[in-house]
């Protein structure tokens, strides 16, 4: 008996048989738009479904031109189109899957001059003006949707999904914000609500045995959004109009709410789909913010009928198998960090995941079995050292690492202390057991020499990196702290604090001392502003006022706004934090000395001095490449390779490192 009987077993749900309650949310990789790449798109889902996805659901695709996403974006409108995409299909039911594809108008959300909404109306993440459809042209796009609908049949899809949430264009007609018609389109929340329902109607009319699931915004996080009773009543007319599943989605893209970072905490929002499973009789579907099988199982257990996870399956195709197998301590958690999902995909690149870089790159990042095991040492136990020694035992290997501390994981180590960043603990965790199972020889608190090493084919030196010691006069006094220092407590920080450098880790280290401990789910919803549709509409409020654990000043030379170099997708969230937090944010600053009296600085030519107790330097790191150097020098007889921070510490960040890591051990 599985420990995850209801995630992993079988069911029948809205009439398809799938091998698992389990969803593969909907996520444009980047591959959906070219026909070349289709091979490469058949292989990343054929691996997923292999691995017990119930329902994939592809990347969006538009009904006709004027809901591209991107210019050329993809879509499903002629018997092209769908002949192609038979190559995808046969590759999900070969192994055991089931598809679905996404129907997407972007309405306003498009990034084309020619994209069209509700109203003509701008949105605050697009640089065009959308234009309003006309009454006809609005029968015209629900004709788009039908004819889609047939094509994706045609092309061997099990169903597809409506996509209403997210503040694409069908949200658009929904709410007020965007919808200011004043035909049968708009006007009232019933009229808003004729355009969804029209569609799910046609589709169910034209297509009476097809799977058709509706994706419905159960909060839109906007002001101006649905309230409850509006959503409410128009889940009872989907499901009226013919829906087999309703799905579920939380917050327009342009909300300033977090929905699924990883700070947000794992099911924050399942409660919403309870309550839409109250006043709907078809199968509902949890998402957003679920992450492992222990999150799916309970949220099953609550009893909504299906859990949506979209980048957990990118993470981890066999998710689901290995719940099953009662291997959930090998699954591959996915963090939430967006680096190389979401972060991707807003730069038109293709979308990967930071944990697992063969994420839609099945094709070419091959770790097949070796031809010849070779002794392979790997030498530092950060992400880089971690993915060689796991990929290189995966393909057969004869594999040692070498960790000078007393515990894997490197920067991931402090990563996981910062509040919201606790998932990085299930990545170590996760190669912790792997290499258990794959037998690598693990030495910890060892420093590796040129003498330990010899006898080993292939070295890998994975060191890593220092932090680095600005040449600040006073960088010797007690007051000033290593961030390592800081984040691990082997140095109580006091009340007063200045952070130098506000890069990655400066933020972190900021959010780390001035964020209270312990935040609850409700207090959470209070910082961001989540309110309950039924009272506030939209779901979105005024934020609650945090209070700061420690008075910090975050500080950095250059002039330009702090945090900029953050993540596309989540870096507004870490600089909305530190503003919420009232830290004092400095730019254009000079370093003059630290002495008892504090920091010295000068901005804008005028010299103060910062009262601080403590000063945290975070001013980036360096290499540490001694052993690499050593064995070049003693002519070591074995191939010595460099990765991770200890080959580039600019930049440094974990995406490159595992990336690299699992390179080199698909190529030794
Ligand atoms: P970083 O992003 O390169 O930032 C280092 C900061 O130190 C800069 O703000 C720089 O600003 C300052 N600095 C550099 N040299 C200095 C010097 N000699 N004296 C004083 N200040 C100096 O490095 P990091 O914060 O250590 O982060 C490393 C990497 O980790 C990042 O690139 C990122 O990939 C990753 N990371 C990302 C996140 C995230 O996105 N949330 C979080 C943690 C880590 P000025 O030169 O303007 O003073
Ligand atoms: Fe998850 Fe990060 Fe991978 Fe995206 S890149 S799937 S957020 S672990």
């Amino acid at each position: 008996m599985t420990s995850y009987p209801l995630l992993t077993s079988p069911a029948v749900v809205g009439g398809l048989e799938l091998q698992s309650r389990t969803v593969m949310g909907s996520m444009h990789t980047g591959l959906e738009d070219r026909p070349w790449h289709v091979d490469e798109l058949a292989a990343f889902f054929a691996e997923r479904a292999a691995g017990g996805a119930g329902l994939i659901v592809t990347g969006g695709y538009s009904p006709n031109i004027r809901g591209w996403l991107l210019p050329f974006g993809s879509q499903m409108t002629t018997r092209l189109n769908a002949v192609r995409h038979q190559r995808v299909t046969d590759a999900v039911h070969e192994n055991g899957g089931k598809i679905a594809l996404q129907l997407l108008h972007a309405g306003r959300y498009g990034y084309t001059p020619f994209s069209v909404s509700a109203s003509a109306t701008k949105s605050p993440i697009t640089p065009f003006k959308a234009s309003a459809l006309s009454t006809r042209a609005v029968e015209r796009t629900i004709d788009d949707f039908v004819a889609s609908a047939r094509l994706a049949r045609k092309a061997g899809y099990d169903g597809v999904e409506v996509m209403g949430s997210e503040g694409y264009l069908i949200n658009q007609f929904l709410a007020a914000r965007t919808n200011r018609r004043t035909d049968k389109w708009g006007g009232s929340a019933e009229k808003r609500m004729r355009f969804p329902v029209e569609v799910v109607r046609r589709i169910r009319q034209e297509l009476p045995d097809f799977f058709v699931m509706y994706r419905m915004s159960l909060l839109d996080l906007v002001p101006d959004g649905q309230t409850w009773e509006e959503t409410a009543e128009l889940a009872h007319r989907i499901e009226a109009a013919g829906a087999s599943v309703i799905n579920t989605g939380i917050g327009w893209h342009e909300a300033r709410v977090p929905t699924i970072v990883t700070s947000v905490p794992r099911a924050a929002f399942v409660d919403s789909t309870l309550r839409l499973k109250e006043v709907v009789s078809i199968p509902v579907c949890a998402s957003n913010r679920i992450n492992t099988p222990d999150v799916a199982e309970s949220v099953l257990a609550r009893g909504v009928d299906l859990v949506s996870m979209a980048r957990p399956f990118l993470a981890d195709p066999d998710f689901v198998a290995k719940a099953r197998d009662g291997r959930a301590d090998e699954v591959n958690t996915c963090i939430g960090c967006n680096q190389a999902c979401l972060d991707h995909t807003f730069r038109a690149k293709r979308a990967s995941c930071l944990v697992n870089p063969r994420a839609c790159h099945e094709t070419s990042l091959v770790l097949g079995p070796t031809r010849t095991a070779k002794r392979v040492a790997v030498v530092g136990g950060g992400p880089a050292g971690l993915s060689t020694a796991v990929s290189a035992a995966e393909r057969g290997h004869d594999v040692t690492l070498f960790e000078a501390d007393d515990e894997i994981g490197g920067q991931f180590r402090l990563a996981m202390q910062i509040p919201g960043k606790e998932e990085f603990a299930e990545t170590l965790r996760y190669y912790r057991r792997r290499m258990e199972v794959l037998g690598v020889n693990l030495k910890l608190g060892t420093r590796a020499t040129p003498e330990l090493l010899a006898g080993y084919d292939q070295v890998v030196v994975a060191t890593g990196v220092e932090p680095r010691t600005p040449a600040i006069p006073g960088i010797d006094h007690p007051k000033v702290v290593s961030y390592p220092d800081a984040i691990t407590g082997r140095v109580d920080v006091g009340q007063r604090v200045a952070v130098i450098g506000a890069g990655g880790i400066g933020f972190d280290v900021t959010e780390l001392l001035a964020h209270e401990d312990g935040e609850t789910l409700e207090e959470w919803k209070a910082h961001w502003g989540v309110a309950d549709p039924a009272v506030v509409r939209g779901g979105v409020t005024d934020k609650t006022p945090r209070a700061p654990k420690r008075e910090v000043w975050l500080l950095q030379r250059k002039e330009s706004a702090q945090g900029k170099g953050l993540g596309k997708t989540t870096g507004w969230v870490h600089r909305a934090v530190v503003k919420d937090l009232g830290v004092h944010q400095l730019s254009g600053v000079s370093y003059d000395r630290v002495d008892d009296a504090g920091l010295h600085i000068t901005v804008d030519g005028r010299a103060q001095v910062l009262d601080v107790d403590h000063v945290v330097v975070c001013a980036g790191q360096e290499s540490v490449r001694s052993l690499y150097d050593d064995l070049l020098a003693s002519g070591f007889p074995g191939a010595v390779h460099l990765i991770g921070g200890a080959d580039l510490a600019a930049e440094l960040d974990a995406k490159r490192a595992i990336k690299q890591g699992t390179e080199l051990a698909a190529a030794l």
